[in-house]
């Protein structure tokens, strides 16, 4: 699997940490699962936490220099530890066979989705959404965060191409919108912490009475 678009630093870390909101939490953990790059990204940080904080109390801290760390946990590493269970159980439902069996809810003729119960409430949302190709969704803001996860197909965001395995984060200085590019349905899995907002009003209303926001 090529992926290209990946959690930035701080949410690897804040993941690792533990200090995610738990509805944000599973995105990062599937995404884990199948990048090797950010799962190692994620050793070497949680490595590096270790050493420093391993240092005599007494021992003045030297200036925090990321590149320099990083090398030098490289350098310390030679047989890193395995990669931790990421994968919460509820999340096998997502494998291949699994989104074959999903009861999907048609919200129009091209969109349709399964809210995750355990993780849904309030303003905090875990969706599958279903988008047939050339599906279009509007330029939108966000009043929380939004982590996305493409699980089949693909979409293209202003001129970049989101497929299977590439993550997305979005937060309240985010304005954007997605077009389906690839010939077959678009699957991702998108957790947001607050509601959306399209910048036109007409899909604004329409969004409040489909479920969507
Ligand atoms: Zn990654």
């Amino acid at each position: 699997m090529n992926v290209f678009h990946h959690p930035s630093a701080e949410t690897l870390v804040a993941h690792a940490a533990g200090t995610l909101d738990p509805v944000l939490m599973p995105v990062v953990s599937l995404h884990l699962d199948h990048c090797e790059h950010c799962s190692q990204q994620q050793r070497l940080a949680a490595q590096m936490g270790a050493a420093l904080f391993a240092q005599p109390a007494d021992e003045p801290m030297p200036p925090f220099d990321l590149e320099r760390g990083l090398a030098a946990v490289k350098r310390r590493i030679a047989h890193p530890p395995p990669p931790a269970a990421n994968t919460p159980d509820f999340l096998g439902r997502f494998s291949p066979a699994a989104l074959q069996q999903v009861m999907w809810h048609r919200v129009t003729p091209k969109i349709e989705m399964f809210e995750i119960p355990e993780l849904s409430g309030g303003d905090h949302w875990m969706r599958l959404f279903r988008f047939q190709p050339g599906t279009r969704v509007p330029h939108h803001r966000h009043a929380g965060e939004e982590f996305s996860l493409v699980l089949q197909g693909s979409y293209i965001e202003a001129d970049a191409c989101f497929a299977t395995g590439d993550f997305s984060e979005a937060d309240t200085t985010t304005r954007h919108a997605q077009q389906v590019d690839s010939d077959i349905a678009c699957i991702a899995l998108i957790a947001t912490t607050g509601k959306i907002a399209f910048d036109n009003l007409p899909y604004r209303w329409a969004s409040r009475l489909l479920g969507l926001v």
